[in-house]
């Protein structure tokens, strides 16, 4: 395999263009069995949204502690920004965003391990949740930090550039809104028997 091209992106991700010269894949070799490698590709994607989730809690939880650090180090008009409620309202709303987005992963991740019939569409909630609300806290980390949050290299600034593309891989916000919308309303548009929210 040539890595042909490195795509250069606002974040350092490993992503680029391939080509395969003079290659072959021995049967031994084969992920499942021929003609089935969509299908797992899109087993594996359920999975890869729960740890995607995860890593947006990552993001916003460091971009969380960065804030409210730096809110209660910076002193403005004589005091801490953490003493006005403003900041405080902000800090407020980030650590709660942050604990639900935990806990929607969490739950995604223990219905895979218990081979639950819901995962897909948890996982999809997990992952539409955890990356939307990591933006929301990324973004608001920077707002506390003012002006030095702007500044290149400082950890908020890597982290609002780093916490974007989560929306848009494995699965677009909007495309998980679709496959949440499918699990409730079936793809035909009619309304499910059960709720399949509360299946697990
Ligand atoms: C850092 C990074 C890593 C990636 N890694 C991989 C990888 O490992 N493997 C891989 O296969 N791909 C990978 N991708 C590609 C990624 O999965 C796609 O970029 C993503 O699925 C969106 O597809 P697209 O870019 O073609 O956008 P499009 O499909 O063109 O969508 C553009 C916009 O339209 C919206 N949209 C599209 N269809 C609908 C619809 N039906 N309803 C409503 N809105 C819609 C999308 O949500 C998006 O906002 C990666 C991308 C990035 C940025």
């Amino acid at each position: 395999m040539v890595v042909k091209e490195k795509t250069r992106l606002i974040s350092s991700h490993p992503i680029g263009t391939i080509a395969f010269e003079d290659c072959s894949i021995p049967e031994t070799q084969l992920v499942g069995k021929e003609g089935e490698g969509l299908k797992i590709a899109f087993a594996t994607l359920d999975m890869l949204r729960c740890t995607v989730g995860a890593a947006a809690v990552g993001l916003a939880q460091r971009a969380f502690e960065e804030a409210l650090c730096y809110s209660q180090k910076r002193h403005q008009f004589g005091r801490s920004l953490a003493h006005f409620q403003g900041i405080q309202w902000k800090l407020a709303d980030m650590a709660t965003e942050l604990e639900a987005a935990r806990l929607l992963v969490y739950q995604a991740a223990w219905m895979n391990d218990h081979g639950h019939e819901g995962f897909k569409e948890k996982a999809s909630m997990a992952k539409l949740f955890a990356t939307e609300a990591a933006q929301r806290i990324v973004d608001q980390a920077l707002q506390i930090h003012g002006g030095v949050g702007l500044i290149s290299g400082t950890p908020v600034e890597q982290l609002y550039r780093d916490v974007r593309a989560l929306r848009i891989y494995e699965g677009s916000s909007e495309i998980q809104r679709l496959i949440i919308a499918r699990s409730l309303i079936g793809r035909n548009g009619k309304r499910k028997v059960h709720n399949p929210l509360i299946r697990w």
